[in-house]
């Protein structure tokens, strides 16, 4: 059965109301693990074949293993809208937002007419690390078994954030190939809207826009309230972004990140590669959309009551503590190094993030110095520092584990490496440990969070539809 043999269409509503999406957004059937790469294919493939005239597809660009991607046009409306999957391969919900919206877009004719626009969908922009997340595909639930085949790719292997930058210090030309077809793509439609489908993990649900559209608040904070999700609105993903309503926020620039890291006496050179997909595309005036959900809500997400901690004090003790776990998975991989004799993608990202968690922890360290964190922590906050933490280890513990192990898989491990593998492992029980005792959270349902995300791009699409041409008239000059 494809999805949308089973969406609904009962309501009288107005195509893009709040309501309207509110239902459609609930119409999402329920959902199973995530799709693998081949089962995304397949999906998309079923679609063209069974909807000739309507839906047609191209090759976009070819991934550093070879893998062909592509790119389905849907419709022939008058704007050009592009949503794009894998920007961050092991950010999956995407995977069914974009089916469901192809499908729920080749079944609804009515949708199709009031959106008044081609739809132009890449369901992933990087099938080979994606392909390296399906071991936690079938069983996203469980946050230990999640973890441990977790993969996310080094900051300058992700698409995402690989697009060029030039701003004072900052200079990264380094695109890959799956970033130049995006960039091709996205200067060839000059798309009025660019949703990148990410997600988060952990907490509330929280959104950026490319813009100010003050409009989109009402229908951004009602379709997960619908599913009785909290919002995200403790820390901010980076404490430079604008905060347009709670837990929507602006997607900031390079030369934003750049300039707030200058302020903390940070070198930012060290923490800024490539600018963002969306930051690029907003040379053609394009609205970007993003809709950041977790897997797990958490009770504290959304809770604005003060606790009995400073935030500096807050700041103080969870950075120091993303700086002593940065500095554990240091220590192991300079032992490691020496020991190993392949490149993996799990080692890349481990020289990438490893050192990069105890410059964070200093980052936080230097912010708790600051007059305005002489105030209470909100409990959202605690939870956000608290939680950022164990996220941490389970993630960067568990690519530098991947990236030890991979030795022993392949039969290249001396008895030393064995040895370091191991230890590996028991650090990463502690925290794995550590984690599920402070784990309150509730696994959401994955229709759940499709419909969220499928509602953004929906209201977003409405938006436009009725007629905001802001970003046309007033969007930044390319750079
Ligand atoms: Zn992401």
């Amino acid at each position: 059965m494809t999805i949308h043999d089973r969406v609904t269409r009962t309501s009288s509503a107005v195509v893009g109301s709040t309501d309207d999406i509110v239902r459609r957004a609930g119409a999402v059937p329920p959902l199973d693990g995530f799709p693998t790469l081949d089962d995304l294919w397949r999906h998309f493939a079923r679609l063209e074949r069974e909807n000739p005239g309507l839906v047609s597809s191209r090759r976009v660009a070819t991934s550093r293993l070879g893998e062909p991607i592509h790119a389905y046009s849907i419709g022939s409306g008058s704007r050009d809208h592009l949503i794009v999957g894998g920007v961050h391969p092991n950010e999956p919900i995407g995977s069914w937002t974009a089916i469901h919206l192809a499908e729920t877009l080749c079944a609804d004719g009515d949708l199709r007419t009031a959106l008044d626009a081609t739809w132009h969908i890449v369901p992933s922009i990087d099938p080979d690390g994606g392909r390296l997340n399906e071991g936690w595909f079938a069983d996203p639930g469980d946050r230990g078994h999640y973890a441990r085949r977790f993969y996310r790719p080094a900051p300058d292997e992700q698409v995402e954030w690989t697009f060029p930058t030039s701003y004072k210090d900052a200079y990264f030309d380094r695109v890959m190939p799956e970033t130049l077809g995006l960039m091709r793509l996205i200067d060839e439609l000059r798309p009025d809207l660019y949703v990148s489908l990410h997600n988060g993990e952990m907490g509330g649900v929280y959104y950026y826009l490319s813009r100010p559209v003050p409009e989109l608040t009402e229908v951004l904070h009602a379709v997960p309230a619908s599913f009785g999700l909290p919002l995200d609105t403790g820390e901010p993903e980076s404490p430079f972004l604008e905060r347009y309503a709670p837990a929507v926020f602006g997607t900031g620039t390079i030369a934003d990140a750049y300039d707030y890291l200058e302020s903390l006496g940070v070198d930012p050179a060290l923490e800024i590669a490539g600018s963002s997909s969306s930051e690029y595309a907003s040379r053609h005036g394009t609205l970007g959309v993003v809709a950041e959900l977790p897997y797990w809500k958490h009770p504290d997400a959304d809770d604005g009551s003060p606790t009995d901690e400073s935030y500096a004090d807050l700041l103080r003790r969870t950075g120091g503590e993303m700086t002593a776990t940065g500095e554990a998975l240091v220590d192991l991989l300079a032992r490691a190094e020496p020991l190993l004799t392949f490149e993996s993608p799990f080692l890349r990202a481990s020289r990438a993030f490893v050192p990069m968690l105890v410059r964070m922890g200093a980052v936080d360290r230097a912010r708790a110095a600051s007059p305005e964190s002489a105030r209470p922590a909100t409990v959202a906050e605690r939870f956000s520092c608290e939680d950022l933490v164990h996220c941490f280890r389970l993630r960067y513990g568990g690519m530098l584990l991947r990236a030890v192990e991979a030795e022993a898989v392949a039969g290249t491990a001396t008895a030393p490496l064995r040895r370091l593998v191991d230890e590996t492992a028991v650090l990463y029980a502690a925290w794995q440990a550590e984690a599920a005792a402070a784990d309150r959270a509730e696994v959401i349902p994955i229709s759940s969070l499709v419909g969220v995300q499928y509602g953004a791009v929906l209201a977003a699409a409405a938006h436009l539809a009725a007629g905001d041409t802001a970003g046309n008239a007033t969007g930044p000059a390319p750079r």
